[in-house]
């Protein structure tokens, strides 16, 4: 638990992420006693709430929302309430940080630490940090520290985010900026490191000689609930192969850091990250859900994909040749994320019924390791089929998994910046997406649609696939390849 008495700013409190993420996370953290002994939370934003009307909404949210458990729990509601408020103020005023400013000296103390949490669109992002910055609450000689929260998107290609970094560079030390990828808070994500540097048997395997191929998939079953406006500017390419897949990959690939230190760990994936190959339009596909152009806030002619497919390769000593398969989507049958590493097959095939091993690390929901075995099947004859080892995180562990924001919120506090993306490993993202993206761009091509809730390679095969019965490849659908 950290000491230093702490004021946390939500700056954009009126919003979708405060409320549905950083207020339970805050909350959650105070009830299992992580927040210092003395802390504050204070919204900010241009929406007029007093301190007790910013109290209801906090107090619904976590009422009917987030519910929180019966007991001691409920009961910290009332105490957590005490330690909320607001401030009403512009973005753009650097007079407004002032005053809360001088508001936090008077709820937390001359001396406290100060947490600023950008939850708000990226279109206003350097406009508050250049007022931040002005009213000196991110001087950290005035105070044990200043740190500074914020939210992807980080740019929309390679050249607006290093303009971005450069940008918000001059205005915060690359110390005391956060980036967040929530992805990387989640259990089996920091997992990766563990299962791979913490057991002996999996390090001889984990390379080309002993993997055929590495897919990372993400998907979801609803489309984009209310965000589209939002969503239609960037894409899923944008929204969740450049950050979240992107860093799985970098985890699976990544050779072992000598320490694990934020540095080490971020040189690592930045290394790995820029060898890896960009996304080009041959080995890529994508596709856009039936029903999304109708959508209130896309354009009748929007071309932005809400799936994509895609095989990147890693071009080091390791994974030379190894596939990387990347899919995302929405509106898709299920919703999961996953990393399935199948093995190369036996040099000869002895045993009637074997089939590859595959070692799958499910990301969500219901975290999960399944290591696929043969098996001799019981009885007379010789013959194995594929049995699962598998750890349940549910059954496996008896406590509740902490959520990713809680993690990450509670890694601000105490200064860890393992969990958060650097500059150099973004950059190195945005190289591996933006060539296509703007390739995309330049082409002006509407991608196929799929029907809302299908399964993901039921929509679009490769060459070397065959249709699922009834259901033919979209004419449409430029023909991928497999390397
Ligand atoms: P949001 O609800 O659209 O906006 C947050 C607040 O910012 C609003 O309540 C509004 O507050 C203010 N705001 C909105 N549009 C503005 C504009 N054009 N100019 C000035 N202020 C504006 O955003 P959000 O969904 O909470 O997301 C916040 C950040 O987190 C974004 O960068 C987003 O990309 C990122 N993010 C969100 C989620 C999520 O689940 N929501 C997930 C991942 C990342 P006032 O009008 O009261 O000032």
């Amino acid at each position: 638990r950290p000491t230093t008495p702490t004021s946390i700013v939500i700056i954009g409190a009126s919003g979708d992420l405060a409320r549905k993420k950083l207020i339970p996370a805050l909350f959650h953290l105070f009830c299992n006693g992580f927040l210092p002994e003395r802390f504050r939370v204070v919204g900010f934003a241009r929406t007029p709430l007093d301190d007790e009307s910013f109290r209801q909404e906090v107090a619904e949210t976590l009422t009917t929302r987030f519910q929180p458990e019966p007991g001691e729990c409920a009961l910290a509601v009332g105490h957590f309430l005490k330690r909320c408020h607001y401030h009403q103020g512009q973005y753009t005023r650097a007079d407004d940080f002032r005053t809360l400013g001088r508001r936090i000296e008077g709820l937390a103390g001359p001396r406290s630490g100060l947490l600023l949490y950008m939850a708000i669109p990226p279109d206003v992002f350097l406009d508050t940090a250049r007022s931040i910055r002005a009213a000196g609450l991110a001087d950290e000689e005035e105070r044990p520290w200043s740190r500074v929260v914020i939210e992807k998107p980080f740019g929309r290609d390679t050249a607006s985010s290093s303009e971005l970094t450069r940008a918000l560079g001059k205005i915060f030390s690359e110390n005391q900026t956060y980036r967040i990828d929530h992805y990387l808070g989640k259990e089996a994500i920091q997992n990766l490191l563990a299962l791979r540097f913490g057991n002996r048997i999996l390090e001889p395997l984990w390379n080309r000689e002993h993997i055929e191929s590495v897919e990372i998939c993400f998907s979801e079953d609803i489309g984009t609930q209310g965000r589209a406006g939002y969503f239609d500017r960037f894409g899923i390419i944008r929204d969740v192969v450049q950050n979240h897949l992107l860093q799985a990959l970098a985890l699976v690939a990544m050779e072992q850091p000598i320490r694990l230190t934020p540095g080490e760990i971020a040189r690592e994936k930045d290394r790995v990250l820029r060898a890896t190959r960009p996304m080009n339009a041959a080995s890529t596909l994508v596709g856009q859900y039936e029903g999304y152009r109708q959508e209130p806030g896309v354009p009748e002619d929007s071309i932005t994909e809400t799936f994509v497919r895609t095989t990147l390769h890693v071009d080091t000593p390791r994974w030379y040749g190894v596939p990387f398969e990347i899919t995302a989507g929405k509106a898709l049958a299920e919703r999961k994320t996953e990393i399935l590493v199948r093995f190369r097959d036996l040099p000869v095939a002895f045993f009637p019924g074997a089939a590859t091993n595959t070692l799958r690390i499910r990301i969500q929901p219901d975290e999960e390791i399944e290591l696929q075995l043969n098996n001799k099947v019981p009885g007379m004859n010789m013959t194995v089929t594929p049995v699962g080892l598998n750890m349940l995180y549910q059954q496996e562990f008896a406590t509740a998994l902490p959520e990713a924001y809680e993690r990450l919120l509670l890694d601000v506090l105490r200064g860890d910046r393992s969990l958060f993306i650097q500059q150099e490993e973004l950059a190195a993202a945005w190289e591996v997406v933006t060539p296509y993206l703007q390739e995309r761009e330049r082409l002006l091509k509407r991608p196929p649609e799929y029907p809302y809730g299908c399964q993901a390679p039921h929509i679009f095969l490769r060459s070397d696939e065959t249709p699922y019965p009834g259901e033919e490849a979209p004419e449409a659908t430029p023909p991928g390849t497999r390397p």
